[in-house]
């Protein structure tokens, strides 16, 4: 079996100006990055602004599981089939984040014979916008501490500054720092930390902002900490969100690349789900609605995490809902739902199967009380036998969910034609009627109680001291408008990444409650879910490696 490198490195790829044209965008419009990346110009932006919408499928799935589910992999292979059968489609994905690239997961390109080339670019650096981010992220920082440093006229209690420094990679050792050590020209010492850049709310900002001038609105929004007052403390106090917006005129640009079988793909923006919101930018989402009759999107982790965001969060910021929800499952993943442990997902197992088949059935209870059409892709592992193949569909059936198998990883666009002829009927056939799970009149508390009783399927909330004093003070600042951002383990739909399946009879904790008002949203740190995650004892980063030509070996 060939590695997702050595298939992606046997690809011609087509010169970026021609995917371009395929999707009716001229070269003037590009802002190339050698032959196979673009940005799109502002200028296409403006221009793609009177086209008409395309539709629009999200694609999400169960739980995660180390048995690997391909939801990455299903949206570019079902993108790929659209575009095989005659549908003009177009590709919105996250970009990748050198966390878990070099260290456990790996990248976010797909995988086999379903990938957005050239993956190792798209892995790595791609055009810059992760670094665009950290520095504007860090540039905050450098400005916040810059203005203590020279008098704090603005009275910043430096105990209380929220703002954190980030870089895009898994580094344990800098969760937390303190910083201004030396003495008195060294600056003002204080506790800081650092997050990944991924669960930098200048990230989340990118991903939402609609166009240049909401961008900097949002940036002036930005909380930074809190006065000897308790007040809160804003970028425009600090008046830099001029300079903030500058940094990342570049990286707010959606970047155009191809996948294996030559569909557009934007891949734009990369939030974590578990984290962060989880979704790509607004920009990229509507750029490709303009472009394509149908747009293939993934929201990321399980449907608990980046679909409920995807619908609670994105969704009323773009303006437009999906017309159909794809779940994908696996069976490994399911089987392990079940509680067979990794090294025995090769063997049948039936019983393990349907007591799994629990998550998924909770995922899609949960797509459909967002009043929206849910199909079921299985995507197809060579290990799964005939015989849970065909109870996976019958337990579908079952509880009337259209369900297909998909074999896009094997197969490429060949092996999602039927999926995506089903996501096709289905958006023909029935119409999406989409609400939200919580309205933005209820306060925070209620809508992390809906949250957790509705989507996770807890019976209770608990909050922490700190989080209990936290919903009185952003009640006092008007904050409780804002909807919610759950930072939560995407193992489980509860807050133990231990408790599989569909846990019944638990009560979820909020440690803490972090604003993100430049973002629009305040984030729900659940369990001991880490904003900067750490690197496994064996990382990725052990297999990679360069040869004399220049070509990328073992990303993976
Ligand atoms: P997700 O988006 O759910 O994290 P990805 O699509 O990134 O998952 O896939 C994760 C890994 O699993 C990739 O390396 C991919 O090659 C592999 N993979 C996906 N689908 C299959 C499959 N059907 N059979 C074998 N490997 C697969």
């Amino acid at each position: 079996m060939k590695t997702d490198i050595e298939i992606s490195q046997e690809v011609d790829l087509l010169p970026i100006k021609n995917i371009a044209e395929s999707v009716g965008l001229a070269e003037e419009h590009l802002e190339l990055f050698g032959n196979y990346k673009a940005k799109l110009s502002f200028s296409a932006i403006k221009e793609l602004e009177d086209r008409s919408e395309g539709k629009l499928i999200l694609v999400t799935s169960i739980n995660p599981t180390p048995a690997g589910e391909g939801k990455s992999t299903v949206t570019i292979g079902l993108g790929d089939a659209l575009n095989k059968i005659g549908k003009k489609t177009v590709i919105a994905l996250r970009e990748p984040s050198l966390g878990p690239v070099m260290g456990i997961k790996g990248g976010a390109t797909g995988g086999g014979y379903a990938q957005v080339l050239p993956m190792e670019d798209i892995n790595l650096h791609f055009t810059g916008d992760m670094h665009a981010i950290t520095t504007a992220n860090n540039a905050l920082s450098a400005l916040l501490d810059n203005h203590i440093q020279q008098g704090n006229e603005l009275n910043i209690d430096s105990r209380r500054v929220i703002w954190k420094r980030v870089v895009d990679l898994n580094d344990r050792e800098l969760r937390q720092v303190v910083v201004g050590l030396g003495g008195a020209i060294q600056g003002v010492p204080r506790e800081d930390g650092f997050d990944i850049t991924v669960a930098s709310e200048i990230m989340a900002i990118l991903c939402l902002a609609t166009d240049l001038e909401n961008l900097k609105a949002r940036l002036a929004n930005i909380v930074v900490g809190y006065t000897f007052t308790l007040e809160p403390v804003t970028v425009s106090d600090l008046g830099v969100q001029g300079a903030l917006a500058l940094l990342l005129k570049e990286a707010i640009k959606p970047n155009l690349v191809q996948t294996i079988y030559g569909t557009a793909a934007l891949v734009h923006g990369g939030p974590f789900a578990n984290i962060a919101h989880g979704c790509n930018s607004i920009l990229a989402t509507k750029a490709a609605l303009k472009l394509g009759d149908y747009v293939v999107t993934e929201a990321g982790f399980g449907a608990d995490l980046g679909g409920e965001k995807f619908l609670d969060i994105k969704v009323p910021n773009l303006k437009k809902a999906p017309d159909a929800v794809v779940i994908v499952a696996t069976i490994r993943a399911l089987k392990m739902h079940g509680g067979v442990s990794k090294n025995e997902l090769g063997k049948e197992n039936i019983s393990a199967l349907v007591e799994g088949f629990s998550n998924l059935h909770k995922h899609v209870e949960n797509m459909q009380s967002y009043g929206l059409p849910v199909v079921v892709a299985i995507n197809q592992f060579i290990s799964d036998s005939e015989n849970e193949i065909s109870t996976l569909k019958e337990l579908c059936e079952r509880i009337n969910v259209p369900v297909e198998l998909t074999s896009v990883w094997e197969n490429g666009a060949e092996g999602g034609e039927e999926l995506a002829k089903t996501v096709l009927q289905v958006i023909e056939e029935e119409t999406a009627n989409f609400r939200t799970i919580y309205q933005s009149g209820m306060n925070l508390e209620e809508k992390i109680e809906a949250i957790v009783t509705k989507i996770y399927g807890g019976n209770k909330v608990l909050f922490s001291k700190k989080a209990k004093n936290q919903l009185a003070t952003f009640h006092k600042y008007g904050w409780d408008r804002l909807p919610i951002c759950m930072a939560k383990t995407q193992y489980s739909l509860s807050d133990d990444p231990q408790q599989l399946g569909r846990p019944a009879d638990f009560t979820i904790t909020i440690r803490e409650l972090v604003p993100k008002i430049g973002a629009g949203f305040i984030v729900a740190l659940t369990g001991d879910v880490m904003t900067m995650p750490g690197l496994p004892k064996k990382p990725a980063a052990l297999n990679m490696d360069i040869d004399s030509e220049g070509n990328a070996i073992g990303l993976f």
